[in-house]
């Protein structure tokens, strides 16, 4: 073995992935093989499974695949803990066994060809190189527009992210050593990693449909992750609508002239429209704002309890 090309691991979340394990993990082997073949990559490279606490019969699967073949390695987290966090243990699990980890869906929506590129990347020196979609044309109308909803709303909002980019990267081994060092609850990968800096690069690849099994990510854990994102990076949306209430406030001094005027004209009674309009609409506003802060606070209060962020129960790691 040549012990100068480099270890490659690739962690591939998994969530009620029985169908698609199999398929994928086979097709990753034997793209593994044909690039330590070209020595690219040392023949000790491998898979890391994360089963985010699948209920079916994922981890078993899982198993299967290691006694099998045992570059196919896993871990098996406590409880269902979302996508983030399945990926965050095992780039943990991978950081000291490895010399870059590639992150990769289990279902193969992503071009597992492209990581023949990122590894040409790395050994040029790249420590942190992107996938990025060239299209979504498989992807139906509806995932493709909400997608692109969220990162145009992102970026409004002050969130830098890479654009097209989903979790799908190749991280270097210090990479993964600065990325261990955000401590942070709330969990957003595709904001943290642009901050940790050094020198990056991308990739373009063509979006695949799923190789088996349905979507883990329904519209609500879209949005619900969208949220997330926004305000564990950016306090724009507390400012707004701090700068909403000032402009209204200063509507509101000749708001005030005008009713007194009107009281002092003695012609005060009507305009019970605007009235209610103006009482709708300012209470949406204050709830709105509350809402806005309270999402603050809420991380707050989830992040100062310092809890750990996952907790692997099993190991296959041999
Ligand atoms: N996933 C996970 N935990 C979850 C939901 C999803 O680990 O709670 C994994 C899932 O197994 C897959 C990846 O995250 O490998 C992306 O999920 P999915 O393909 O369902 O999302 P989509 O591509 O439809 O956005
Ligand atoms: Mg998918």
């Amino acid at each position: 073995m040549n012990t100068s090309l480099p270890r490659i691991a690739i962690v591939m979340p998994c969530y009620n992935e029985e169908q698609a394990l199999p398929i994928s993990s086979a097709e990753i082997l034997s793209l593994l093989d044909k690039m330590s073949q070209e020595n690219l990559i040392s023949s000790d490279s491998y898979i890391l499974c994360c089963n985010d606490g699948s209920k079916d019969n994922t981890w078993a699967v899982i198993q299967s695949l290691h006694s099998k073949d045992n570059r196919v390695k896993g871990i098996s987290l406590a409880h269902n803990r979302g996508h983030q966090y399945a990926l965050l243990a095992g780039l943990m699990t991978a950081k000291d066994n490895c010399d870059a980890a590639i992150s990769i869906d289990a279902d193969l929506q992503d071009d597992p060809n492209a990581i023949v590129e990122m590894v040409q990347k790395f050994r040029e020196g790249k420590e942190i190189v992107y996938g990025v979609r060239s299209s979504r044309k498989t992807d139906t109308w509806f995932k493709r527009t909400t997608a692109h909803a969220f990162y145009s709303f992102q970026n409004v909002m002050g969130l830098e992210t890479v654009y097209d980019h989903a979790d799908y990267r190749l991280m270097s081994r210090r990479a993964l050593e600065l990325l261990s060092q955000y401590g942070e609850e709330n969990l957003f990968l595709r904001g943290i990693v642009p901050q940790i800096g050094l020198d990056t690069d991308i990739v373009k690849y063509e979006r695949n449909v799923r190789v088996a099994g349905e979507s883990k990510y329904p519209l609500s854990k879209m949005l619900s992750f969208s949220i997330d994102g926004i305000t564990s990076f950016s306090a724009r949306p507390m400012r707004w609508i701090f700068m909403i209430g000032l402009i209204l406030l200063v509507i509101d001094v000749f708001v005030a002239v005008y009713v007194l005027f009107a009281f002092v004209e003695n012609n005060a009674v009507s305009g019970w429209t605007s009235l209610m309009l103006s009482v709708w609409f300012l209470g949406s506003l204050i709830l709105m704002g509350l809402g806005i802060v309270g999402e603050y606070i809420g991380k707050i209060f989830i992040e100062v309890k310092n809890r750990p962020r996952y907790a692997i129960k099993d190991y296959l790691l041999d």
